[in-house]
């Protein structure tokens, strides 16, 4: 249930209206906007409490039922686009960000390397893996907190911020100290216990969509993040299993336009992951912004035909800087920026 209050009800009258919902044994978030406040009611019962235990408290504007599974992540929650700010760096105003860099952290020469050409070509973020969830459990793990050390020494020597990505729940304390923003990797949409113990964290975090979730699906695993108090959540959108299987996945561009008009979060897009081949990933970074998204998460190895994991796809530094040429006229084109 959303209960929205009037422009400059009071403090006590939205004390009130928390008092009444935990009072009947439910949950409450607000959205504190800048001329209005908005409550979640939150429970499982909601639908058996008569919307008139709120629309009688002074103060209060109306009160409607979010029908959707997801409540946190709604537009009726959170009418105006969240922004996640780490460093200076804004995911989801006018500007387009790009992260980018190797899939997975292998040598310090490789990760610095990547960060020099990622940094110099425009981005804003580097991009890496210290704990990868592989298919198969004979592929490279990745090289863990050695991994997260070299990531510290990147973004203190090259002053970017780090994504990198946490596979379990008793990690993420320890990847939390190293990473500006954690990864939650499309395996783990639904793994609520890491994404509960993430949402308690309440640090900044990237959610990719699992290959086989619906949208709705994956903002109602968004509202795990939210409901913790997590506020800091960038969608990324990485390609579904479909019957199509020329490419590694199917890059669902459809997805942008329907979260924008859904939820209140940042959208960004891997083309890399989508395409699984290197040529194709230019034409989807540029279909992503066209569509709207607010960001990029590309893989970029200094030598691909060296790396460990994803060398196919991954793209070398001279086409990542022509890459990051031409998505400057796409980004202009829709108004904004990169
Ligand atoms: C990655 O970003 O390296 C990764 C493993 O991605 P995904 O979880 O989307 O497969
Ligand atoms: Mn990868």
């Amino acid at each position: 249930m959303i209960v929205e209050m009037r422009t400059r009800a009071t403090q006590k009258e939205i004390d009130s209206v928390v008092n009444r919902a935990r009072s009947l044994d439910l949950d409450v978030q607000l959205n504190v906007g800048t001329d209005k406040t908005v409550v979640a009611i939150l429970g499982s019962n909601t639908g058996q409490i008569s919307t008139d235990a709120f629309a009688v408290l002074p103060g209060v504007e109306s009160v409607s039922r979010i029908m959707k599974p997801y409540k946190l992540a709604s537009r009726e929650f959170k009418p105006k686009d969240s922004i996640v700010s780490i460093d200076g760096v804004d995911i989801g105003g006018k500007h387009v960000v790009v992260m980018a860099g190797p899939c997975a952290v292998e040598s310090e020469k490789q990760l610095l390397e990547a960060a020099r050409i990622i940094k110099k070509a425009g981005a804003s973020v580097l991009r890496g893996g210290a704990f990868k969830p592989r298919t198969s459990p004979f592929s490279f793990q990745g090289l863990e907190k050695a991994g997260l050390e070299l990531l510290a020494r990147a973004k203190q020597q090259m002053r970017l911020p780090i994504v990198t990505e946490v596979v379990e729940p008793r990690a993420v304390s320890l990847v939390s100290k190293y990473a500006d923003i954690l990864q939650v990797g499309a395996r783990n949409m639904q793994n609520y216990a890491l994404l509960t113990k993430i949402g308690k964290s309440r640090h900044p975090v990237i959610l990719k969509r699992g290959f086989s979730c619906t949208v709705t699906e994956w903002l109602t695993a968004a509202d795990y993040l939210l409901a913790e108090g997590d506020n800091q959540v960038i969608l990324c959108e990485r390609g579904i299993r479909t019957f199509e299987d020329s490419t590694r996945f199917s890059l669902d561009i459809c997805s942008i336009p329907v979260l924008k008009r859904f939820t209140h979060l940042p959208v960004i897009v891997d083309p890399s992951h989508a395409a699984g081949h290197y040529s194709y990933v230019p034409a989807l970074a540029k279909a992503a912004i066209a569509a709207g998204a607010d960001g990029l998460l590309i893989e970029v190895h200094p030598n691909p035909k060296e790396a460990l994991v994803d060398g196919l796809q991954s793209l070398t530094p001279s086409d990542f800087a022509r890459l990051m040429k031409e998505l400057k006229p796409v980004a202009e084109a829709i108004g904004r920026s990169i």
